[in-house]
């Protein structure tokens, strides 16, 4: 478990990033609302495993769930309510990534895709990442279908056979995922949050349906 505090603007920090100082990063909570203002790069998130690198703010948002970059002054936005906020650093090469894994997502590896594409575009070694998962829903909370389960089984193998709803631990699921990919467990930092049953603090689909807000995750790069 890695520790969590909270700054001034009510966004979440992880001590073990807070040593690189040319790093900005942070979990929004509902009252942080839009915590950033210049230089933010943001999505059409699609539920999908598809990566974008951007080197400046493009004109409209790409669409895809995950963000690359390894330009300074670019901040990668992802904004969720229940689903997982993913926020990737090579500290060797200077590059980030920002990942939104709800259940498709996750299905489709979208957190080691983006890995990989790191891999592909900076020459990031998965060793040299840290990878933090922000405030998502709890495996207690989040209640998914038989169907929906069995896509898990290549991570979580007891999925393989459930006939009814069960609960699925979207971190733990991204966790593994990361693992596979090659990051170190030890540099794998999470949270005891839950959006849903953590109280108001935090945006929550389950709980509030479509009166939900969505909170702003972000990470990028000050300097080179
Ligand atoms: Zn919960």
């Amino acid at each position: 478990m890695a520790t969590f505090h909270q700054d001034s603007r009510r966004v979440y920090r992880v001590r073990e990033l807070d040593h690189l100082d040319w790093l900005e990063h942070g979990f929004g909570t509902r009252a942080a609302g839009e915590w950033v203002d210049s230089g933010v790069v943001s999505l059409r998130q699609v539920h999908s495993a598809v990566c974008h690198r951007v080197a400046e703010v493009p004109p409209r948002p790409p669409t895809g769930d995950a963000l690359l970059s390894s330009t300074p002054g670019l901040l990668l936005a992802v904004r969720t309510a229940d689903c997982l906020p993913i926020l990737i650093v090579d500290e060797r090469l200077r590059a980030v990534a920002a990942v939104h894994a709800g259940w498709r997502g996750s299905a489709e590896a979208v957190s080691s895709r983006a890995v990989q594409a790191m891999a592909e575009e900076f020459g990031s070694r998965p060793e040299d990442l840290h990878v933090t998962l922000g405030p998502g829903i709890c495996g207690g909370c989040y209640e998914v279908g038989a169907e929906v389960a069995r896509r898990f089984a290549a991570w979580i193998p007891q999925l393989a056979e459930v006939a009814g709803p069960v609960r699925l631990d979207l971190a733990e699921v991204n966790r593994l995922q990361l693992v596979e990919a090659g990051v170190a467990p030890s540099r794998i930092y999470q949270g005891a949050f839950c959006t849903c049953c953590g109280g108001a603090e935090f945006c929550s689909y389950r709980r509030e349906r479509s009166g939900a807000g969505r909170m702003l995750s972000v990470v990028g790069i000050t300097r080179r």
